[in-house]
């Protein structure tokens, strides 16, 4: 047996490690199931290289809690150490590793959130364990080696008889851990992290119909037929799906396997998604992912934090706030990219010139597939416009690229249901909808029924009235009196209207020229005058001889009041 001494200049990083990643020692697993997977995949390569002259088989990774020994067991069949290469990697890579982490993050380590983002590495398996063992056998033909280290700079290293290729790390799991030997807790962490890792992941065995057997017919004396019981076989629960949708070609892919991939990422939500958009780029950075647009309504309050980052298929995070536009954090799906500095501040991120590049990508990604979505089936995407548009006037309201794009799909719905571009509602109007200097009058409304008496008046005289009712829709609208030239939008029920050039077809008032007096004077001594504006003489119902309107400019300053300000 070697004893030997982990050269690190810290007298020891234990108390450190634990102290620092208080809040994250569950991440822990996450890092020794990675670490076995990579061992598995280099095992993959060596082979399909020649270099290692072994059977790849179809390895996978075991996780064995022993609740007695209060051991918790990480088994690999990857391509293992030598001592040599135990001591090489484990005692210096891994350890210094650990130590620069430690040097570099400190501070950032108490912002919080962020510290689960990275791992530690190897040894993170000291936040939960009192002595950690390897028992480790190379692919090479060299004798295997068990490694035991209690969490002081001290080690040992000694010959071991394992037999089959792979690794086995062992943790003595400490008294403040135990909640990492419930079964329940160690699900739970796998389904968190390793969900969709690359190489199967078996915990513990359960019991299954047989696939192969067909259960007989039994006819019994009295001729009643009734089917034998199903036979059961024990198989190894893995609880991983290798090969998620997003590592795929989209060609490869069905609008039913995105489905079903939705509600594999989202076991408790019932409602389909309304559709997907799959990321897939290799250059100048490294991206995969599948977006989805749930039905969204008119809440902005939409639970965000849904989209999932992974990288390598490891789950890292579901804040994706900076890589992703702020308005597609409504959305929902998976990220994948290694390309993603995920041990730096949210700061930083955010003026990461990849980082940049990423969520530009997205944006444009999203942007083009509402414009195919909106060219392919038209009719299907007004009817999903309602569910959909809080995102889109987000984007529209928060990215200048997204603005500058959604002239192809953004869509204004007249109060009588018909979907308008931009472009073709300028087009439609802008004969008859122009006020006496010229410009575009844009009249909508926000509430149907309460703007009822309003919206007929308007359509009697041939306007089109939009109904607008997101709650972000004064800012968009400023957003684009501001862009777009000459046009002006203006409610329904608002004073605009009276600006705009009278159609020759107008109707005038039922009420005989006395009687609109009498009614004038009256209405004007019991209606604030300051608030409200008393309009006779356009009036075409009979069921409202006169309208109250209240101008326009005085609406939006509350308005404005209320939401907040520009956008
Ligand atoms: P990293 O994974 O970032 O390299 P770690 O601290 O997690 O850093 O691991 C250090 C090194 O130890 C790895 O690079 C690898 O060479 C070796 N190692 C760790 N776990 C295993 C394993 N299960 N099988 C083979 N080698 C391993
Ligand atoms: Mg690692």
């Amino acid at each position: 047996m070697t004893k030997g001494n982990i050269n690190v200049s810290v007298e020891n990083i234990f108390p450190l490690i634990k102290k620092f990643l208080y809040s994250d020692h569950e991440i822990f697993l996450r890092e020794l199931i990675s670490n076995a997977t990579d061992a598995t995949l280099k095992l993959k390569h060596l082979t399909s290289i020649g270099e290692a002259k072994t059977e790849y088989g179809n390895p996978k990774i075991e996780v064995k809690i022993d609740k007695e020994g209060k051991k918790l067991h990480i088994i690999d069949q990857g391509l293992g150490m030598t001592s040599e290469e135990v001591e090489k990697y484990i005692n210096q890579v891994a350890f210094s590793g650990a130590e620069e982490f430690l040097d570099k993050y400190k501070d950032a380590a108490k912002d919080a959130g962020i510290i689960g983002h990275f791992g530690l590495g190897f040894y993170s398996a000291f936040m939960v364990a009192q002595k950690v063992e390897i028992i480790t056998k190379s692919y090479k033909d060299e004798p295997a080696a068990h490694w035991i280290c209690d969490g002081s700079p001290e080690f040992t290293i000694e010959p071991s008889d394992k037999t089959e290729r792979g690794t086995e790390i062992i943790l003595h799991i400490a008294e403040d851990s135990t909640e990492f030997l419930e079964e329940s807790r160690i699900r739970t962490l796998l389904l968190k992290y390793n969900k969709f890792m690359p190489i199967p992941i078996k915990f513990g065995t359960k019991d299954i119909n047989d696939p192969d057997f067909e259960p007989k017919t039994i006819t019994d004396k009295d001729g009643k037929e009734t089917k034998e019981p199903h036979k059961k076989i024990t198989v190894d629960d893995i609880i991983n799906n290798p090969n998620p949708a997003w590592t795929k070609q989209p060609a490869d892919l069905k609008d039913d396997d995105y489905k079903s991939f939705y509600r594999e990422l989202y076991p408790m939500q019932f409602e389909e998604p309304l559709f997907n958009i799959h990321l897939n780029v290799d250059y100048p950075f490294n991206l995969t992912g599948i977006l989805y647009f749930p039905k969204m309504g008119q809440d902005m309050n939409i639970q965000k934090d849904k989209i999932q980052l992974y990288q390598n298929q490891v789950y890292v995070t579901d804040n994706v706030e900076g890589i992703v536009p702020e308005f597609l954090t409504m959305l929902r799906g998976v990220i994948d990219s290694p390309d993603i500095p995920l041990n730096v501040s949210r700061s930083y991120l955010q003026a990461d010139g990849a980082v940049k590049k990423i969520s530009s990508y997205i944006t444009r990604k999203v942007a083009d597939k509402l414009k195919s979505l909106f060219n392919n089936n038209r009719e299907d995407f007004e009817k999903k416009w309602n569910d959909i548009k809080i995102v889109i006037e987000y984007g529209m309201l928060s990215e200048e690229k997204f603005f500058e794009k959604s002239g192809d799909f953004a869509l204004y719905p007249t109060v009588e249901g018909t979907y308008f571009t931009y472009d073709e509602l300028f087009n439609k109007i802008k004969a008859n909808q122009t006020d006496k200097d010229g410009k575009l009058v844009i009249l909508y409304a926000s509430d149907k029924d309460a703007q009822h008496s309003y919206i007929e008046t308007a359509k009697a005289k041939g306007y089109e009235v939009l109904l607008l009712d997101s709650p972000i829709v004064s800012h968009l609208i400023q957003k684009l009196e501001s862009t777009k030239e000459n046009i002006s939008f203006a409610r329904v029920d608002g004073d605009h209207i009276d600006n705009l050039i009278k159609k020759e077809d107008t109707k005038i008032s039922k009420l005989s020229e006395e009687q609109q007096t009498a009614l004038e004077t009256l209405l004007k001594e019991v209606i604030p005058s300051e608030k409200f504006m008393v309009q006779l003489e356009a009036m075409d119902s009979e069921a409202s001889p006169f309208i109250i309107t209240q101008p326009e400019f005085m609406r939006r300053m509350k308005e404005m009041q209320q939401t907040g300000g520009g956008g």
